[in-house]
């Protein structure tokens, strides 16, 4: 890690019991998307110390976290000047509230260093304690925007399938996830999705179209829903700069210069949710400025506070937040932590540690590193692409490279061959990932990384090594079964 980083002792060795922890935890602790059934078999894995890229289970066996957590852990783990900046500001003033005109000094702050980083048309920040409730807040206040102009029936919006928008009953109504739609009845009404930029998942009737082909016919599907809804009854598009939890999908020109001049033509509200992308994910500050996107409504949280604390905000166009201003209506939304003290003051320390140390600038050499060494993987025979943006990125397992292989009738059947849905090769290999040390995420067989943007060259050189070795583990296994 980068060598000013004034950081936490290494954590000692565990001394834990591991067996009676995960016992209790069994017992008592009910966990967030979990298979309750297989975590009842083989109980959790438990992490108790962090430092750099590095975390720790309760046996003192050490993991290159190449997730940074859950894709938010950006500055890296056991940055002291976080935990100091927590410690102070509970001591000054542990809580107050923002409803009813109040405010209190770390909220101003932070909503006013948001707005030197974020596009210059974002002016206000509103703020939450996660992504999801931050996405929540979106549908409230795009339905309100509206409203407030006298078109109350521009209530739906337009998202994507395989989208994540958070796990909240709108969360998750906004995402395009259609197991978690299956469970509660989602998505709420007014909530529509169409289809996602996804090249190398694409299916056989789109087999022959160039990726800017396929990029355009998936940014054109936006035109044809609004078309079929009637643009008066759609308030807004949401879509993240890249698809995180749908495994790391990356946009190719011309899709989002479409989205945007979409948007414009049938004056809808483009929220762009920059929950993964945001401070530096991409490379730059926000997606927005690695793909140029000129949107009204953002959202941010996992790196506005590099996960140290729960904390998210809206970012707030001139153009959304004048309709509030000329009206004499109450915005009836909010959160009793919104703006809460604590979260705020980490969220500012860690923006100025980013500023101040340059994180992002100096993080941008070692992604064209990782860039190329990523690029290795792409010969290994059970990846059939491996892509990345910055500190993002994602590799695809298949069955055959390419149908070519074995096909004589080459030409008409260029997609690689995806492994059986019940084949488990994705998972199989986060599991092997996981006994090396190293975690990476499986979405399906797509393998998924989003290291701290503090990865070193000789950290992203274990990191690789880790993956290769966790491939021939899997493709072994793979061939044995
Ligand atoms: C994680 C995520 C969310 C939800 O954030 P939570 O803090 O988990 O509620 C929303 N949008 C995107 C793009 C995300 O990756």
């Amino acid at each position: 890690m980068f060598a000013t980083a004034k950081t936490m002792p290494k954590p000692s060795p565990a001394t834990h019991n591991t067996a009676a922890l995960r016992e209790l935890d069994r017992k008592h602790h009910f966990h967030p998307f979990t298979n309750h059934h297989r975590m009842r078999a083989r109980g959790a894995r438990i992490i108790t110390a962090a430092n750099g890229v590095y975390v720790y289970d309760s046996d003192g066996k050490q993991y290159l976290d190449a997730m940074a957590g859950l894709w938010c852990v950006n500055i890296g783990y056991g940055r002291a000047e976080l935990a100091d900046a927590a410690a102070a500001q509970m001591r000054q003033l542990p809580y107050y509230n923002s409803f009813f005109q109040t405010a209190q000094l770390p909220a101003v702050d932070l909503a006013e260093a948001l707005t030197k980083i974020t596009p210059p048309q974002y002016q206000r920040a509103f703020f939450g304690c996660s992504g999801s409730d931050a996405n929540d807040t979106i549908v409230r206040l795009a339905r309100l925007y509206w409203q407030l102009q006298g078109q109350a029936q521009r209530q739906t919006i337009i998202s994507r399938h395989n989208a994540y928008h958070g796990s909240t009953m709108a969360g998750a109504s906004l995402g395009g996830m259609a197991f978690m739609h299956a469970q509660g009845g989602l998505p709420i009404p007014g909530i529509t999705h169409i289809e996602q930029p996804y090249y190398f998942g694409r299916a056989q009737p789109d087999e022959k179209l160039t990726e800017a082909e396929f990029n355009l016919k998936a940014a054109h599907a936006l035109e044809a829903k609004i078309k079929e809804l009637g643009a008066d009854q759609v308030a807004a598009f949401i879509g993240e700069p890249i698809q995180g939890a749908g495994g790391v999908i990356i946009p190719a020109e011309p899709y989002w210069r479409e989205i945007q001049r979409i948007c414009k033509k049938y004056d809808i509200l483009l929220v762009v949710d920059e929950v993964i992308c945001g401070f530096g994910r991409t490379g730059n500050w926000f997606g927005s400025d690695t793909f140029n996107l000129q949107g009204d409504l953002m959202t941010l949280a996992k790196g506005l506070s590099s996960g140290y604390q729960p904390i998210s905000a809206v970012m707030v166009a001139d153009k959304v937040s004048a309709v509030l201003d000329r009206h004499d209506h109450e915005f009836s939304h909010g959160y009793t932590y919104s703006g809460h003290p604590v979260a705020c003051a980490v969220a500012l320390k860690n923006i100025e540690i980013l500023r101040h140390e340059r994180i992002i600038e100096r993080a941008q050499g070692n992604m064209e590193y990782l860039r190329a060494r990523l690029q290795t993987l792409a010969e290994h025979p059970l990846v059939g692409e491996v892509r990345c943006q910055g500190m993002l990125g994602a590799i695809e397992l298949v069955a055959r490279k390419t149908e070519a292989e074995t096909n004589v009738n080459a030409q008409s059947l260029p997609l690689p061959r995806r492994f059986d849905a019940n084949a488990g090769a994705g998972a199989l290999c986060r599991d092997f990932c996981f006994a090396n040390g190293l975690v990476m995420r499986a979405v399906g067989d797509t393998m998924v990384f989003s290291p701290p943007l503090i990865i070193s060259r000789s950290e992203i050189d274990e990191f690789i090594e880790k993956a290769r070795h966790g491939l021939d583990q899997t493709q072994h296994q793979l061939a044995a079964d």
